[in-house]
């Protein structure tokens, strides 16, 4: 296959529908990883073609979602400065922080500007000496490539009133943390094909061999995403647990290097909190000590308070797969895209909006 239009033709889909309906002879649970993903699945009715036995739960790849209340405040901390132009993506506008969101602090006369790439805030910066531009850098491998370039080109300009709030995340570290939790259900994985674009897929490999279970590495499309469900469930009939590779149309066992040596050299591996999840050893990337001049968090320094969500939210359990968005007595209801109560149902790529916007179960 070439061309977008294959990807989404309803001739191939249906026969994989057949093809895993034909192979499938017991319950098994299948995890998408990333948000972009769950929302071609919501979009295309692809969870309802499956035989009811491939049930199809959720994981935590929606950045938006995962970057925790604390980090979300320290941004409207920053915003909320008479001399800060902070610049982000613009789902980050609408998430709720412990008080107020970025939206109405730009209401209330807050600079805060949205952008499509770390370059656009450098060049702010560049237009703007005056002024502190920092960058919200938030999300998975797939964005840190970037986000590190901002930085590392920032650092040889010596543009010194340019900075990054980061909150990156890895992968690998949250898969570990599902399969090694005793409330695990997961039989298989689909892993995030832009992710694995970047990094490829060695680390998959040593989760599929610790942990016996299968991954198979997919894309976006419906019909990427009906192969590797195929693939996933051929393997489990089968007692497979290997690595496989369905979006090899972008994907190599290695990634792409020269990106993961730009990353290795402005990031460093760190503990990272994940908002509803807590603290994954390992699982995200902070900003080196020689960039320090253009960390944020070093830069300005923020006040360390915790920040609980709030009690009817149950995000955490539905980021790792424990429950479906309409489990949540508010879904639909007090929660909702206009009024969120969790970023699951703020975010373009957050389970809770997929559901809500493609009408699961609800209401
Ligand atoms: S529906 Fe809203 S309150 Fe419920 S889990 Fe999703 S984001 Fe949280």
């Amino acid at each position: 296959m070439k061309y977008i239009d294959e990807y989404r033709d309803p001739g191939i889909a249906k026969a994989l529908v057949a093809e895993i309906r034909q192979r499938t002879t017991r319950h098994w649970v299948l995890m998408e990883i990333c948000g972009g993903q769950t929302h071609t699945l919501m979009r295309y009715g692809i969870d309802e073609l499956l035989p009811e036995a491939v049930e199809l739960v959720h994981g935590p790849g929606c950045p938006v979602c995962v970057t925790p209340l604390e980090t979300i405040d320290h941004a409207i901390e920053l915003a909320s400065r008479p001399d800060v132009t902070l610049v982000s993506y613009g789902d980050m506008l609408r998430v709720p922080g412990s008080q107020s969101d970025l939206f109405r602090v730009r209401a209330a006369g807050g600079d805060v500007r949205i952008v499509y790439s770390p370059m656009e805030a450098l060049k702010i910066a560049r237009q703007n000496p005056q002024r502190q531009v920092v960058f919200f850098g938030i999300g998975f491998e797939t964005t840190a490539p970037p986000n590190a370039m901002a930085v590392w080109q920032a650092q040889r300009e010596g543009l010194r009133n340019f900075s990054m709030l980061t909150s990156h995340v890895l992968v690998p570290p949250a898969i570990r943390l599902l399969l090694g939790s005793s409330r695990n259900r997961v039989q298989g994985f689909i892993a995030p094909g832009h992710v694995c674009t970047v990094m490829g897929f060695r680390q998959y490999e040593e989760l599929a061999r610790d942990f016996h279970v299968p991954i198979v590495v997919g894309g976006f499309e419906p019909v990427d995403l009906l192969e590797a469900i195929n693939m996933l469930v051929a393997q489990l009939e089968a007692g497979r647990t290997e690595v496989e590779n369905q979006y090899a149309r972008s994907v190599s066992r290695d990634g792409n290097v020269p990106a993961q040596q730009l990353m290795e050299s402005v990031f460093e591996v760190c503990d990272r909190k994940w908002r509803g999840i807590g603290t994954i050893p390992q699982s995200g990337y902070r900003i080196r000590e020689e960039f320090a001049a253009h960390d944020a968090e070093q830069v300005f320094g923020f006040s360390q308070h915790g920040v609980e969500e709030p009690a009817e939210c149950v995000s955490a359990e539905v980021l790792q797969g424990l429950k479906k968005p309409p489990d949540c007595t508010v879904f639909g209801t007090r929660c909702t895209p206009e009024n969120p109560m969790g970023a699951p149902m703020v975010s373009s790529e957050g389970a809770c909006a997929a559901y809500y916007h493609y009408r699961r179960n609800a209401l």
